[in-house]
């Protein structure tokens, strides 16, 4: 390929909108261009990548036995009513009606389209397991799309999903997915760490994640390096940590705090430890309007998803109730505290259970109660609602846990019968009876992957593409291509290349030879051949990307370089 008929758009300065590298080198590299927010057209560099990157994912899900359909993004309303998703979905949810008045949405993942699928196709017991897939372009009106490929409103995932007759059945199709998705991220050079998940909307009985290890990932994980324990955040345990477990209760006592309403303020002026202050944070539940109050100690958060799973609703059901909410629970906002509350559901963290003489709002403007204890003073459903951080107690062996940041470029749910029971997919089993199938799904976020990759693989001068993944394997830049030597070699070395199979570009363009080697340590080629002054000698310059390592060498030894790398693909 010639550069000078390609569409190499790099460009020189970092555009505004851009924060995090793999952004940045998108577009400076001429591989994306955004159309709007979270909406991207990719160019032919960009594209050629994003193929690839799909073919192995590809050549791992055939090879696990997943058969490959292609469906399409518009699904009508009626199949998401069958799951009772179409309330549950919430903003994210791209929906729209046709001329008639239908109504539709731009698939965000495709359970409902897959179980409708397979209903229709297959009754009877000798068809399955069945794993059916597909690499397509999902929608979702996320409420702050942002860097780049890696949170898109329109972005590409592999979606598979399978069919089992039995849990057993189940456990062995995820067990196949999830080695599946190792293989997969390991031929694509990443280095993750898999953790436990919660189920969110998509529901079901387990899950895992596969994160990419980034420091601007979105994920926060929580691992243990003593016994590998490791989940992420929102779905962590830990054991609780007791601060003065043994101590015996003292009466309560109001106290006057005047305008002190954060957990700061009253631990100062009260001189108690911000531990033994507890957290009352107030919540709307949308579905029935009903407030619950949350209890976590002072130096915790509150866990939302813990929450939400708990009230057994949807993320975008659960607000932060307001001002006037709460006057409604005989209590005022910066004071709200479990005792005497009216008629309300309170939710207390297991850690606030083992606190003693704890301090809490009065549920009365500018006062507090000191001394209050759980089970004498008030009660409430307890659970694990805080936050698991760093340093919390592992919930397995008891060591420290620590924190580090991940990019969740996969997930895997063991969805059970939450799909094929209300929409009916179902087999008739030895015994004669009709049962729902047992279904796990399991998604790859393609075009984000694309994004970790350059996150864990650039420099100051651009991309660093492990060699599978490039757009071109090899490039062959002439100093001065007008010269008949350097020409000559050229496009000897671009044929000798070609025939042996190996993409390379011939950069024939007439711009200066510096410009020419920016442009391609920013695209991230990873063989570069120099063809210069010792070009009538048959020597070139052989570059290596990742190390920036020039050497001098007979155009046939770095010919031979470049090919077995290609051979060992
Ligand atoms: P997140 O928590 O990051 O919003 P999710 O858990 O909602 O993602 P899944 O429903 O598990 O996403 O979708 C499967 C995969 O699709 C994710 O693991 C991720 O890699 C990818 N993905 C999800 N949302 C986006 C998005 N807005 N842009 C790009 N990729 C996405
Ligand atoms: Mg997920």
């Amino acid at each position: 390929m010639k550069a000078s008929r390609m569409l190499i758009s790099t460009l020189k300065e970092t555009p505004n909108e851009a924060v995090i590298s793999s952004h940045i080198l998108l577009l400076r590299a001429g591989m994306i261009r955004k159309l709007v927010a979270g909406v991207y057209n990719y160019l032919p560099l960009g594209l050629r990548t994003l193929t690839k990157i799909e073919n192995i994912i590809r050549e791992e899900m055939d090879k696990a036995g997943g058969l490959e359909i292609l469906s399409s993004a518009m699904q009508p309303k009626e199949l998401w009513e069958e799951s009772g998703r179409w309330q549950k979905y919430g903003p994210e949810l791209m929906r729209f009606k046709d001329r008639h008045d239908r109504e539709f949405c731009l698939g965000p993942t495709h359970e409902e389209i897959f179980t409708d699928l397979v209903r229709n196709q297959i009754r009877s017991k000798k068809n399955l397991p069945i794993n059916i897939y597909q690499i397509q372009t999902k929608y979702r009106d996320e409420f702050r799309p942002r860097f780049g490929l890696m949170r898109g409103r329109e972005f590409i995932m592999k979606d598979a999903y399978s069919f089992d007759t039995s849990y057993e059945g189940l456990d062995e199709s995820y067990k196949i997915m999830h080695q599946t998705y190792c293989n997969i991220f390991d031929r694509l050079n990443l280095k993750y760490q898999i953790v436990l998940a919660d189920t969110g909307a998509i529901g079901g009985s387990g899950s895992h994640q596969f994160m990419a290890l980034s420091d601007i990932g979105e994920s926060d994980i929580i691992y243990c390096s003593t016994c590998k324990y490791a989940a992420d955040q929102e779905k962590a345990e830990s054991n609780p940590s007791l601060v003065n477990y043994n101590d015996s209760m003292l009466d309560v006592e109001e106290v006057e705090t005047i305008n002190k309403k954060t957990i700061e303020e009253v631990s100062s002026y009260l001189e108690v430890e911000s531990n033994r202050v507890v957290k009352s944070i107030v919540y709307k539940n949308l579905v029935d309007d009903s407030l619950v109050v949350v209890l976590v100690r002072g130096d915790k958060d509150v866990n939302e998803i813990k929450v939400i799973n708990e009230l057994n609703i949807a993320e975008h059901e659960l607000v932060l109730a307001s001002y006037d909410d709460i006057l409604t629970i005989n209590s005022v906002e910066g004071f709200v505290g479990p005792v005497n509350l009216k008629d309300v559901r309170i939710l207390v963290d297991e850690e606030v259970t083992l606190l003693r003489n704890f301090v809490v709002g009065a549920n009365k403007k500018n006062y507090h109660l000191k001394n209050v204890n759980y089970k004498r003073d008030f009660e409430g459903t307890v659970g694990q609602f805080r936050k698991t951080i760093e340093n919390d107690i592992c919930p397995i062996c008891g060591q420290p846990l620590s924190l580090e940041r991940g990019i969740e470029v996969g997930q895997i749910f063991k969805l059970g019968t939450k799909y094929s029971e209300p929409m009916n997919c179902t087999f008739q089993d030895d015994d004669g009876k009709v049962k729902p199938m047992v279904m796990g799904c399991y998604g790859i976020g393609v075009t984000r992957t694309m994004s970790a990759i350059i996150e864990q693989n650039h420099d100051d001068f651009g991309i660093i593409w492990p060699l599978n993944v490039a757009p071109y394997h090899s490039v062959i830049v002439p100093i001065n291509y007008q010269d008949e030597a350097m020409k000559e070699l050229s496009d000897k070395i671009h044929d000798e290349l070609v025939s042996a199979k190996v993409e390379v570009v011939l950069d024939d363009r007439s711009a200066k030879a510096g410009f020419k080697f920016k442009d391609w340590e920013l695209i991230g080629i990873p063989y570069q051949i120099v063809v210069g002054k010792r070009a009538s000698e048959g020597i070139v310059e052989f570059k290596d990307r990742r190390t920036l390592e020039k050497t001098e060498m007979p155009y046939k030894e770095a010919i031979e370089l470049i090919v077995n790398k290609v051979r060992e693909l």
